[in-house]
């Protein structure tokens, strides 16, 4: 509180160049904010403010023309004194090294709050697979395990899809990575289909996971979702089944959104039709004449804000206009810092990425769990422990926003960063 309340617009761009938009350096900042305020020495912040491994590769592909291609490629492992690191595989034209590093250390928060036996690494290359052949694809996500194989494994860092990658992505490495090894290897790479030891409910975990953090934060608010009006920006793998799930609680899902702009209905949309209508991208409203703009959407009245699409949505120029009474990120990194302190000081709960959108980790777990065992598990039961774990883990940093007096950004850092201090410290490293 206190601070300069900024409401005319000139004032608000000026507020919006001077924010730091760089996803890195402002996850490094919080991480030193919740290590600092739980008395770590400066040392721990040392450790943990970048990956202790980041791997650079490049993979030769050819390319359907004969031509051949160079990709770039990057692995992080961020933090593996819990145990292995875990996380996914990005394939995307705009995918940088910091990016990369920011996101390897998400994934050890989220493990971190949602307590699994795993430190945080991430994976990305440089390209876009709209643009590539299925051939070109599979010939690419071999070439990207034959270059990282020395450093992933069941039992040392374990990938998963991530944006633009699939389950038939995770097949490819999954075969390439037994071939290497010469035994099958499941337990290597999670979100893989069924048949080849996928779990159960996989593909929706991470929008089932969002919808448990809106139940327990509408609780909070003292908001019924029957009838709640409900706006998700981005209409991709986490923000269709979400819209699908709102829809299916009895909220109104009243706007939608992709790449290309979005759908605005007081009287609810029909999620249904645009589930059907929607390309695998997660575009649909193209197929609409009267569109809104994603600056409109993201500003609309509602109860209930879900930003399930990019980063740096909501800045410190469109913060004071959001009229949501939560707000929760699907989407890793749509809010920044100076977003976050204007959304708290205006009393919008807000559930922030490394708790919101842990769901889909969590089934990665169960299903490398599963693949230990060789026994598998029923999607009713994936559910049910999905839903203990994620309760928890919400409960965990909402009492810590309570009795610490933060806002819930720097109570999940808290939460999910000291399980890996401790572990390290125990290891003797700090
Ligand atoms: P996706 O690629 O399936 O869908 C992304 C959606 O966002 C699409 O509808 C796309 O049109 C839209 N979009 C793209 N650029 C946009 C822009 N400039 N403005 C508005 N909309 C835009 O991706 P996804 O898997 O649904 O992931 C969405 C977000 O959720 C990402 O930040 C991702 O890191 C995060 N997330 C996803 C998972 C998961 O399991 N899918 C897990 C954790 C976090």
């Amino acid at each position: 509180m206190g601070e300069q309340v900024v409401t005319d617009s000139t004032a608000n761009g000026k507020a919006a160049q001077q924010e730091n938009l760089n996803v890195l350096q402002s996850t490094q900042t919080v991480i030193e904010e919740a290590l600092t305020k739980m008395g770590y020495p400066p040392v721990m912040n040392e450790l943990l403010k970048e990956p202790m491994r980041m791997f650079t590769v490049r993979i030769p592909i050819r390319m359907d023309n004969g031509e051949t291609k160079i990709f770039t490629g990057y692995r992080a492992q961020h933090n593996d004194a819990v145990g292995p690191t875990k996380g996914g595989v990005r394939f995307h034209p705009d995918v940088t090294e910091d990016e990369v590093k920011a996101l390897s250390i998400w994934m050890s928060l989220k493990c971190g709050i949602v307590d699994l036996p795993y430190g945080g690494g991430k994976g990305g290359i440089i390209c876009d697979p709209r643009e590539m052949s299925f051939r070109e694809l599979e010939a690419l996500s071999r070439g990207y395990v034959r270059a990282v194989s020395q450093i992933v494994g069941p039992t040392k860092d374990i990938p998963a899809p991530d944006v633009f990658t699939n389950s038939q992505i995770m097949a490819w490495m999954m075969d390439e990575y037994s071939r290497i090894r010469e035994h099958d290897s499941p337990g290597f790479i999670t979100g893989k289909p069924i048949v080849l030891g996928g779990s159960a409910g996989r593909e929706t975990a991470t929008a089932k996971g969002v919808t448990i953090m809106i139940e327990e934060a509408a609780k909070k608010k003292g908001i019924e979702l029957q009838g709640a009006r409900v706006v998700v920006q981005g209409f991709g793998n986490a923000g269709s089944f979400l819209a699908k799930f709102m829809h299916e609680a009895g909220a109104k899902v009243v706007a939608i959104s992709d790449a290309y702009g979005a759908l605005h209905d007081e009287a609810g949309l029909d999620i249904e039709y645009l589930l059907d209508r929607r390309d695998s991208f997660g575009t649909v409203t193209k197929l609409f004449t009267n569109t809104i703009t994603n600056k409109e959407l993201l500003e609309l009245d509602c109860d209930i804000l879900v930003p399930a699409a990019i980063e740096n949505q909501i800045t410190a120029s469109n913060a004071h206009n959001i009229k949501a009474r939560i707000v929760v990120e699907a989407a890793n990194g749509p809010t920044t810092l100076e977003a976050t302190k204007i959304l708290t000081e205006r009393d919008i709960l807000l559930v922030p990425d490394v708790l919101a959108s842990s769901g889909g980790v969590t089934v990665s777990y169960f299903e490398w769990v599963q693949n230990n065992q060789g026994y598998y598990w029923s999607e009713e039961e994936v559910d049910s422990r999905l839903r203990e774990m994620l309760v928890r883990a919400f409960n965990n940093v909402y009492n810590t926003h309570v009795s610490r007096g933060v806002n819930m950004r720097l109570a999940a850092y808290m939460v999910g960063v000291r399980k890996m201090a401790e572990a390290s410290r125990f290891r003797g490293w700090v």
